[in-house]
């Protein structure tokens, strides 16, 4: 297989040597045993990957997003799984580009060093889901403190996680002028917030991602956690998202060119009816529109890096590129699934595994609807319908 992407022949060399030590047995296993990849998520901090964004002056690489997009599509174009550590990258960007200097001074030299680690992000409610400017987790200033009162869902890798920043409101939806008005960014100290106020509730779920529901009750949290200005956050957590939506679309690409390896792969080597199946057109073409398609989402994932690194806004691009991505790589799931035939379900094949975790990203961290609907009315000025 020849992809036409090969930039970044450094970072991809390095990351694909770290990854290449974390066999398929050794995925297979923590997928099987719903466990976190503590071991492989320890080396990637120790070589630095996960610091990748956090400026040099703070201990990181001072890379850009599209740098760091390349280290997320390694892991999931090696057969891991960057679900388990991605919301480090894109969490820091928030803290990156909203924080003060003594935020950034007292959270970025520990985060780059592994001593602590930012991989949750709480914004999702149960009663509102995507319609997240009706949010009813609040924050409400008393003193020198918030006390949070709320709940979340599907708040990720809390259990494997120092910090979570928070998305609450501080001024009632009915006392704003815009509904996007009047949320706040705050840092959560997880495991101070456990003793004092919030409940963690796992969710069992279809892949082994850990996600959990959360119980804020009267939560207290110091003022000087609240990141950037009150009220802005839903513009900050924007920007966030944008990073994540555009790191997700890498994730999405690795995936693609993993299902296309092993269906390439295996239909050169699996002969039917006196040949290979690769040589039938009906097992060629939609490899090969998968193909085409996994090229073509990666031009929209690098224009988006493009952009963000510029500081530009890329909400488009960005999600473009997740849409366009998700979209390819879960074709190619399917193909590489069909292609080998029987044998694609089961777990030794590794097929089955990585086609559940590739199935999560048309839904999150934000559906294929919403997406829609954004291109719509964004870039199709047509009617808003929410
Ligand atoms: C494994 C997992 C991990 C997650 N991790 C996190 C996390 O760490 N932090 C966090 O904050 N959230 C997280 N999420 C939440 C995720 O971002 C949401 O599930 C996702 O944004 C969809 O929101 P929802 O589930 O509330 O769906 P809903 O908003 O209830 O929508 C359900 C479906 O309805 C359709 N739909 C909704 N509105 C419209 C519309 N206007 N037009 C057309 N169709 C529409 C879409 O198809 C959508 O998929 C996670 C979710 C999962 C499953």
């Amino acid at each position: 297989m020849k992809s036409t992407f090969n930039n970044y022949p450094e970072i991809r060399e390095a990351v694909r040597a770290l990854c290449a030590q974390f066999t398929d047995e050794y995925h297979r296993k923590i997928d099987e045993d719903k466990a976190y990849p503590e071991e492989f998520v320890d080396a990637l901090t120790g070589a630095g990957w996960l610091a990748a964004m956090i400026p040099e002056e703070f201990g990181g690489s001072g890379l850009g997003l599209a740098e760091a997009s390349v280290v997320m599509e390694e892991i999931n174009r090696s057969g891991g799984n960057s679900g388990a550590c991605h919301g480090q990258m894109y969490n820091m960007s928030t803290l990156l580009r909203n924080g003060s200097q003594a935020q950034k001074e007292f959270y970025l030299p520990k985060i780059a060093s592994g001593e602590w680690r930012l991989q949750s992000m709480a914004v999702t409610e149960p009663t509102t889901g995507t319609d997240t400017t009706k949010i009813r987790t609040t924050a409400v200033k008393k003193g020198d403190r918030y006390v949070i009162n709320g709940q979340k869902v599907w708040i990720s890798r809390v259990q494997h996680s120092d910090w979570m920043i928070l998305l609450a409101r501080t001024t009632p939806l009915a006392e704003v002028k815009k509904k996007s008005e009047g949320m706040s960014i705050f840092m959560v100290n997880i495991k101070e917030a456990m003793q004092s106020g919030m409940v963690v509730q796992p969710i069992a779920n279809m892949v082994n991602h850990e996600t959990n529901e959360l119980f804020f009750e009267n939560l207290e949290i110091p003022e000087e956690n609240l990141i950037g200005e009150e009220g802005k956050g839903f513009r900050y957590i924007l920007d966030g998202l944008n990073a994540e939506r555009t790191l997700i679309a890498a994730e999405c690409i690795g995936d693609g060119y993993w299902f296309m390896d092993r269906a390439t792969h295996y239909v050169k080597e699996r002969e039917v009816f006196g040949r290979p199946i690769g040589q039938n057109q009906g097992v060629q073409f939609p490899l090969a529109e998968s193909f085409i398609e996994i090229e073509a989402a990666n031009l929209m994932r690098f224009r988006a890096c493009e952009l963000f690194d510029q500081g530009q806004a890329c909400g488009a691009e960005a999600n473009m590129a997740k849409y366009l991505a998700a979209k390819a790589s879960w074709e190619a799931a399917n193909h590489c699934l069909q292609f080998h035939g029987g044998f694609g379900f089961a777990n030794e094949y590794d097929i089955e595994r990585k086609f559940r975790e590739t199935r999560l990203y048309q839904v999150a961290p934000i559906s294929t609807n919403l997406i829609l609907s954004y291109v719509a009315e964004h870039l199709l000025d047509l009617p808003r319908s929410f």
